[in-house]
């Protein structure tokens, strides 16, 4: 598009709420017609399925979209939230419907609801590759031996100066599958840590605990089918949440003591 072409498009009003569309960034629905940023805001699904919109179907979604609004305000009680990142994850496990608020997914104040049947998968990475990764119909999450093993992989990765210590960094970054209408996956930060190297391990560790809560929650998630039935008992992924401890325990990561306190706090006893 020319100059002549941006300015062409000045006045042109906004199909939806007749605003004047500004001139440059604003979404493009079918046939690239513009629609004003307020308006853009409220659509959540993959980007790449916006611009195949009609102006019905836009219509439609919009108007979904403040259903979602009203559920989220009238329906939507969540009894756990679990810190991911900058963002959480906010279960209401009577009514089995999630969300996490993320600038990806439109207005961060209606963020999508998804019903727990929604969740097919999940994948857990840092920097250097993947931690864990469940998919439904998984018997149990696959946990990379590196991750669970990260004596072998502190490297130092800045700089070769070892008289000036230096810090570490690793971001980590969640993603979830999705069965549903306007998002088939999406993608969290899980936080970062940055430490100095003879603390970064420790730190890492620290970090992969708390994170591990987020994902025993999308196992739990995932282990309801439509019926509301269980298929996977509390006490399988307590096992599981037990069982990564013990790989760190074997790995050299953490000691008998932190595992067995580990232990303890999951079992609850
Ligand atoms: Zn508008």
């Amino acid at each position: 598009m020319g100059i002549l072409g941006i300015f062409s498009n000045k006045k042109k009003p906004c199909p939806i709420c007749g605003e004047a569309t500004p001139r440059l960034l604003a979404t493009k629905i079918v046939d690239s017609t513009p629609i004003c940023s307020d308006c853009g805001i409220k659509i959540s699904m993959v980007h790449t399925q916006v611009s195949n919109l009609s102006l019905e179907e836009l219509k439609e979604h919009l108007a979904m979209r403040e259903e979602n609004r009203n559920n989220l305000e009238h329906i939507f009680r969540p009894n756990r939230i679990i810190p991911i990142g900058f963002t959480n994850l906010n279960i209401d496990e009577a009514n089995k419907i999630f969300t996490i608020p993320l600038h990806m997914c439109g207005d961060v104040n209606n963020p999508p609801i998804f019903k727990f049947e929604e969740l097919t998968g999940y994948e857990l990475r840092d920097d250097d590759g993947l931690i864990e990764r469940f998919h439904k119909g998984d018997t149990a999450p696959q946990l990379t031996s590196a991750a669970y093993e990260p004596a072998s992989r502190m490297i130092d990765r800045v700089g070769k100066d070892d008289n000036k210590p230096q810090d570490i960094s690793r971001g980590f970054k969640l993603k979830l599958f999705l069965a549903n209408p306007c998002w088939n996956q999406m993608e969290s930060s899980a936080g970062s840590i940055t430490a100095r190297k003879y603390r970064f391990q420790q730190e890492y560790i620290e970090h992969l605990s708390k994170l591990s809560m987020v994902t025993a929650a999308l196992t739990a998630i995932m282990g309801v089918d439509a019926a509301g039935n269980a298929t996977q008992s509390n006490a399988d992924s307590i096992a599981e949440d037990i069982m990564k401890f013990k790989r760190l325990l074997d790995g050299g990561i953490i000691t008998e003591e932190e595992f067995n306190a580990k232990k303890k706090q999951l079992l609850g006893i």
